[in-house]
């Protein structure tokens, strides 16, 4: 039921952080990984990794932001793999400021990165999974995607847009038997966070305190969810967001 041999899954921002520990799981059961980013070195390293978990994976430098440059990459990833089954949009950044400091451009490059790249990558690899009789896609969401945050305010526009770009999605491709959801990571120990953690003092311990688990989640902690959504296990499952927060957004 979780096997994917022989499937080919694209995923965007996959050298490094969540990206990194979704193709992971991918990998372990048989994917062969499309790693599209934009930084060519991370992406060769993180190549080297899934081959020896057994995947024969590949970078493809994308920046998802960019239409063009996503439909390159799904028109290479056709060429070189001759298919496309699993979507996972990952990619994001944020610009941490109060929104009365945000500038315009600050706004789009979140916004362009986290929201409209997810709805370009879909609608590119959309006639290949029909093609194919199916496919699965996977948006990255957040815990800003439910609550908000008043130093980032592009950054939970994007991810509540995902929340909503699901369920658009879902409904309208279901008779396709494409199914997509969301997953909305709680506090994860990636660069994205580090940084984080560097430019708001005190967020280590405000997170630890009311995460219910008592930790940040590991990369790792994301692959069984990546599995499960891109395996034929999750077939009747579509415009769900699925919190993997350690019971994070569970406390009132
Ligand atoms: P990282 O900074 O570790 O990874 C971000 C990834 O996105 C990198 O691989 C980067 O690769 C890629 N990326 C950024 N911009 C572009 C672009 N324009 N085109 C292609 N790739 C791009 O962060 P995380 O792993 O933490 O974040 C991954 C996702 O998870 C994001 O959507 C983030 O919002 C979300 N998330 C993270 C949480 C956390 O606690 N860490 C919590 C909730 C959600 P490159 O620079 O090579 O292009």
């Amino acid at each position: 039921m979780f096997d994917l041999t022989g499937k080919v899954a694209i995923v965007t921002g996959g050298n490094g952080g969540i990206g990194l520990g979704m193709a992971r799981g991918l990998a372990n059961v048989g994917a062969r990984v499309v790693v599209a980013a934009r930084n060519k070195e991370k992406s060769d390293a993180a190549v080297r990794e899934l081959r020896t978990l057994g995947s024969d994976s590949l970078a493809l430098q994308a920046d998802v932001a960019d239409e063009q440059a996503v439909d390159a990459l799904v028109k290479k990833t056709m060429s070189q793999c001759g298919r496309v089954d699993i979507l996972i949009n990952n990619a994001g950044v944020n610009v941490r400021k109060p929104p009365h400091e945000l500038a315009l451009d600050e706004w789009r490059q979140v916004m362009d990165t986290n929201l409209t790249s997810a709805f370009l990558c879909s609608r590119a690899v959309y006639p290949h999974m029909k093609a194919l009789g199916g496919g699965k896609i996977i948006n990255i969401g957040s815990m800003m995607s439910l609550f908000g945050a008043a130093f980032a305010p592009a950054y939970g526009a994007s991810k509540g847009g995902i929340v909503q770009l699901t369920k658009s999605l879902a409904v309208a491709w279901a008779r396709d038997n494409v199914q997509v959801n969301a997953v909305l990571p709680g506090w994860i120990d990636t660069n994205l966070t580090r940084q984080a953690r560097e430019q708001i003092p005190g967020l280590n311990e405000r997170v630890l305190a009311r995460s219910p688990s008592g930790r940040w989640g590991s990369i790792d902690d994301l692959s069984g969810v990546a599995v499960f959504l891109a395996s034929a296990a999750s077939t009747f499952i579509t415009g769900a967001s699925i919190p993997v927060d350690g019971g994070y957004s569970s406390l009132g």
